[in-house]
C-alpha cells in the first residue's frame, strides 16, 4: 500500500494528464466522434505513450464502440487493458550472480541521473541487507567524482575513484580487485555521461567493460541504462544506440516525477524489449522504485 502511494505520488502529473484528459474528453461527448477520437489521440500521445501504443488503444476503442455500441466512456478499460498487455512480463529484478560479485555498469547520457541512481541503488541494496561497493569511473568531471565520494560517505558505502582523468577501465579494474577483496555483494560502477552519437565515447565505454570481464569473467553482469523520462520519446533513440553497442540489459527511468510524460514507459517496454528493472522519482536516495507494471497501471488509470 505504501509503495503504491508512493508511485502514485511520483507519477502524478502523468496521471493527471492522462485521467482527467480523458475523462473530460468522453464526459464532453460520451458518444465517440472523430474528434472525440482525435482528442483522445492527443491526450494518449502527450503522456508519452507512443505512437504505435496510442493507435493500437484508438483501433481497439473504436472497434468497440463499431462492433459492440459501447461508448467512449469505456476508453479508460480500453486503455488500461491495452497498457496491461503490452506491460505483461516487463517486470525483473535486478541481476545477481549466483555466486560472488555482482558488477553492474551503470551507462547513459549527461544529466540523466546516473550518480544519483548509483548511490540510490546501493542503498537499496544495503535495505537489502547486502553489501556494495561503488566505483567512480566519471573521471572526466572532477565534480562526478566528489559527487559519488558525498554518497559514499552519506551511506557509509565505500568509493573506489581514480584521480581526476584517469583511465576509466583502469578505475573499474581496480574497483573489482577492491569489491572481491572484500567480499562485497555487488560493484556498482558510474560511468562517465556520454552522447550516444559520439563513437569515441561509446568505443571507451566498450573498453570499459571489455577490461572489467577481463579482471571477472562475464561482468559487467548487467548494464543499466539511465534515462531520463523528462526528455520522453528522444529516450528511445538513446537506449536503441546504447543497446546496439554497450549490451544494455535493463533500463532505469529517471525524473518520473517531474514529468506528465510517464507513459514513455509503456512505449519503452514495449520497442525495446528491455525489462525496467527501476524507475526514479525523486532526488532523495529512496527515491528509487523497483518497477511493477501493477502498480504502475493502477498509478496511471485510477482517480
Ligand atoms: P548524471 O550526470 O547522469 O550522473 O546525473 P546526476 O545523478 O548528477 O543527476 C542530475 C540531476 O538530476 C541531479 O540534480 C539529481 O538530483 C537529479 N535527479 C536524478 N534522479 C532524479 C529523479 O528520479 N527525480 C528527480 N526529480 N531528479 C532526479
Amino acid at each position: 500500500m505504501e509503495l503504491l502511494r508512493t508511485f502514485q505520488a511520483g507519477l502524478h502529473k502523468t496521471q493527471a494528464k492522462l485521467f482527467h484528459e480523458i475523462k473530460r474528453i468522453v464526459t464532453l461527448s460520451p458518444k465517440l466522434t472523430a474528434s472525440t477520437l482525435e482528442e483522445l489521440e492527443t491526450a494518449l500521445l502527450g503522456a508519452d505513450l507512443g505512437m504505435t501504443m496510442t493507435q493500437q488503444i484508438l483501433a481497439e476503442v473504436k472497434k468497440a464502440y463499431e462492433t459492440q455500441g459501447r461508448s467512449g466512456n469505456d476508453s479508460f478499460e480500453i486503455a488500461r487493458r491495452e497498457v496491461e498487455k503490452s506491460l505483461a512480463g516487463s517486470q525483473s529484478s535486478l541481476h545477481r550472480q549466483s555466486s560472488g560479485l555482482t558488477a553492474v555498469s551503470i551507462v547513459g547520457v549527461n544529466g540523466t541521473g546516473k550518480t544519483t541512481t548509483a548511490a540510490k541503488l546501493a542503498s537499496w541494496i544495503q535495505g537489502r541487507g547486502q553489501t556494495a561497493l561503488l566505483a567512480a569511473c566519471d573521471t572526466f568531471r572532477a565534480a562526478a567524482i566528489e559527487q559519488l565520494k558525498l554518497w559514499g560517505q552519506k551511506l557509509n558505502v565505500p568509493v573506489i575513484a581514480g584521480a581526476y582523468h584517469a583511465d576509466p577501465a583502469a578505475v573499474a579494474h581496480d574497483a573489482i580487485a577492491a569489491a572481491q577483496s572484500r567480499g562485497a555483494d555487488y560493484l556498482l560502477v558510474d560511468t562517465a555521461g556520454r552522447l550516444h552519437t559520439k563513437n569515441n565515447l561509446m568505443q571507451e565505454l566498450q573498453k570499459v567493460h571489455r577490461v572489467m570481464d577481463k579482471k571477472l569473467s562475464g561482468a559487467p553482469h548487467e548494464t543499466l541504462l539511465v534515462l531520463d523520462a523528462t526528455t520522453g520519446q528522444t529516450g528511445l533513440q538513446q537506449a536503441r544506440k546504447f543497446t546496439e553497442t554497450s549490451g544494455v540489459t535493463g533500463i532505469v527511468l529517471t525524473k518520473l516525477d517531474g514529468t506528465a510524460k510517464g507513459g514513455v514507459v509503456i512505449a519503452i517496454a514495449r520497442e525495446l524489449n528491455l525489462p525496467i528493472r527501476y524507475v526514479g522519482i525523486g532526488e532523495k536516495v529512496d527515491d528509487l522504485l523497483p518497477f511493477e507494471p501493477e502498480r504502475f497501471i493502477e498509478s496511471l488509470f485510477e482517480p
